[in-house]
């Protein structure tokens, strides 16, 4: 089936999924969002742009920030970031603390809370303004120099940020941290709140998508080599400790965050982005699952 058919046919399937789920409300500001919106856009690597529903919205991208940050942090630190913060899927929930301290404080991937704290104190060490390095990136990546992040959603998170605060803390008596734990923590939570829509994340996942080159300006931001590891853990490690069952449902690498997106990418050939704020019990929007499952089923389109 063609991409066009398969998105109406995905926004017709998903309808009576979406008052399901629930919204993330330990941060207080996201619990507002009503919970029945559903958007998707696929952006083709020669520009062109496919979308339904509420593709336009914009919503909070939280942890697909993680993703643009690691970008952003393996563009200095190459390959000796894996010193620092490792590989591997953690088989818990993002927000866990369980793994660190037999680890010795490194955190099992970039992808949970904890490895996105090392890969933050490495953007506070290289940027004075860590949080507007990564809005320009998003800037950059999706054509749309408006973007910003929310303060007030940063804010209410940073005041509710009990448990990043203690992991952190954590990582920092293993001497782990270059920066005060407070700097990471303000630069995090901003991060975690800028705003996008389906149509503006699709894009930036472009950068991917064409192994490291952003398509409209060409521009190389990463070796193919880098590009092919943050994709792999994506599959591996992108959707919590759902990533598994994700990989067997949808077969993309792909992002998810609490705000309800999921961004996923097929190389070579365009990126994707879901949202509908109802998760699952694995934190994953529970619409924009069943619809990447039904994307890649209809189309026949995966990574396999
Ligand atoms: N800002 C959120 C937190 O750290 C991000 C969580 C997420 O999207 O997974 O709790």
């Amino acid at each position: 089936m063609h991409d066009r058919q398969a998105l109406d046919a995905i926004y017709a399937h998903v309808q009576p999924l979406l008052g399901q789920g629930r919204v993330a409300d330990y941060i207080p500001e996201l619990a507002h969002v009503p919970r029945e919106q559903f958007g998707m856009a696929i952006v083709k690597l020669d520009g062109e742009v496919l979308q339904v529903g509420a593709a336009e919205q914009r919503f909070s991208i939280q942890s697909i920030s993680k993703l643009f940050a690691l970008v952003l942090a393996l563009q200095s630190e190459g390959e000796a970031l894996w010193q620092r913060v490792g590989r591997e899927p953690s088989g818990t929930p993002f927000n866990s603390l369980v793994q660190l301290e037999a680890e010795g404080g490194k955190p099992r991937n970039p992808f949970i809370n904890a490895g996105a704290l090392v890969v933050t104190d490495v953007l506070c060490s290289r940027f004075a303004t860590p949080e507007n390095a990564l809005v320009g990136l998003m800037r950059r990546l999706s054509g749309n120099a408006a973007l910003d992040y929310n303060l007030k959603v940063a804010q209410s998170e940073r005041r509710h940020s009990d448990r990043n605060a203690a992991m952190a803390h954590f990582i920092a008596s293993f001497g782990r941290l270059a920066n005060p734990v407070d700097r990471v923590l303000d630069a995090y939570c901003s991060q975690c709140s800028i705003e996008m829509n389906c149509v503006e994340l699709a894009r930036a996942a472009l950068l991917l998508a064409q192994h490291g080159s952003v398509p409209h300006s060409g521009e190389r931001l990463l070796t193919p080599s880098l590009a092919k590891r943050i994709s792999a853990l994506m599959l591996t490690c992108g959707t919590y400790d759902a990533a598994g069952d994700f990989a067997f449902r949808v077969g993309l690498p792909a992002k998810s965050g609490v705000g309800g997106g999921i961004v996923a990418l097929i190389p070579g050939r365009c990126g994707i982005c879901v949202w509908s704020p109802g998760l699952d019990e694995t934190g994953n929007s529970l619409a924009g699952t069943a619809a990447l499952e039904m994307f890649t089923t209809l189309t026949e389109r995966s990574i396999f």
